[in-house]
């Protein structure tokens, strides 16, 4: 039975035509509130949404009395309120595996990008400012051999030890809520307390998702654990962190550098501090944005409402409660 579906902000095309083969579609690009009236309207009747960066709350569903199905077109899912969804027999998938190669790979080029300066020695070749030979007041520091502690050793945590350890024989510690027997013996990582990584690691990498545990997890007392040479990685979500206590520990050289692809509020303010200090280097939140993992996440967002609206498991289902329920 074809449905009515509420796209938002993401769907690769092909997937869209695909959606558009089993049910009624409308899409909202470039959403940019949930309070949008036009929204509203279109979500009364809807059995399903699909896409991203957008919130789901108790008001929201107070307006879509029909809804089965929300669909997530990212692994991590704070922008839902689960509890919620749950207490209303919703489902709420998500896309988790797909696209953890290549958040790893962009979150390890952040931390190389970071030590060795690469996009500021990029401006200093670009603007001719290459004369002569170069002082040490361009040198980086090196990642090979290091201690890198990595905070959420999930999915992607691990393909993140996988490329320290493998690729640069790295020393891996980690922190999890739960040790990981295969990390200590595939990449010899160890586990540490929260204080103990921060204190050891060369290199400390933040890659847990956003819950209500996690919010704000490092701040002003955690940056200073750090050690002064420290290189702090932001792959998570920007509320992982007090930001203002970064740019405080960075503006008092408590630690030396951040690489940063999430930020507290996105996108970033252009006059925030963080974007004028040459250590720090930044990216767009764009950790699963490449052409084939953005349509592979598509696609199994796209295969998750699918399998919901015609009274089959969808494949990466979170609440799996709201299933036993209903099936
Ligand atoms: P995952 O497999 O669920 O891994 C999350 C890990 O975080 C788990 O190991 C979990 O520990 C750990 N964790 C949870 N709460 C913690 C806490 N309070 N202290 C320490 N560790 C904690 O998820 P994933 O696929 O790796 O994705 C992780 C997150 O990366 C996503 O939720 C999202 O926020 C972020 N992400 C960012 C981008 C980007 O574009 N920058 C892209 C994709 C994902 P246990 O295993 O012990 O439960």
């Amino acid at each position: 039975m074809r449905k009515k579906v509420v796209v938002v902000n993401r769907l690769e095309e092909v997937v869209l035509n695909r959606l558009k083969q089993h049910h009624e579609v409308k899409s909202f690009i470039n959403l940019t509130s949930t309070n949008d009236a036009q929204f509203l309207n279109e979500i009364k009747d809807a059995s399903g949404i699909i896409g991203i960066d957008f919130q789901v709350d108790a008001t929201l569903l107070d307006h879509a009395p029909k809804l089965e199905i929300i669909s997530n077109v990212s692994v991590g899912y704070n922008n839902l309120d689960i509890d919620e969804l749950t207490k209303r027999n919703i489902m709420a998938t998500n896309t988790p595996g797909v696209l953890t190669d290549t958040v790893a790979d962009v979150i390890f080029g952040l931390l190389i990008a970071t030590a060795r300066r690469i996009p500021e020695l990029d401006n200093y070749v670009k603007t001719g400012q290459w004369q002569g030979n170069l002082s040490a007041d361009y040198y980086g520091v090196d990642v090979h051999h290091k201690t890198i502690g990595i905070i959420g050793m999930g999915r992607i945590g691990q393909a993140i030890a996988n490329r320290a350890y493998h690729g640069f024989h790295m020393n891996v510690l980690y922190n999890s809520r739960t040790r990981k027997p295969d990390s200590e013996e595939f990449f010899n990582a160890s586990y540490r307390k929260l204080d103990d990584l921060l204190q050891e690691s060369d290199y400390v990498v933040l890659i847990t998702p956003l819950t209500k545990e996690t919010e704000r997890l490092l701040g002003k007392r955690e940056f200073k654990l750090m050690k002064e040479t420290a290189i702090f990685i932001n792959g998570s979500r920007g509320k992982t962190i007090v930001e203002k206590d970064l740019i405080e520990a960075l503006e008092n050289k408590e630690i030396a550098a951040a690489g940063l692809d999430v930020f507290e509020k996105e996108p970033v303010d252009p006059d925030n501090p963080l974007l004028s200090m040459s250590n720090v280097v930044t990216l767009p939140h764009i950790g699963s944005s490449t052409y084939e993992t953005e349509l592979k996440m598509s696609e199994l967002a796209c295969d998750n409402i699918i399998a919901g609206l015609s009274g089959k498991k969808p494949p990466t289902l979170i609440n799996e409660s709201v299933w036993e329920n209903i099936k």
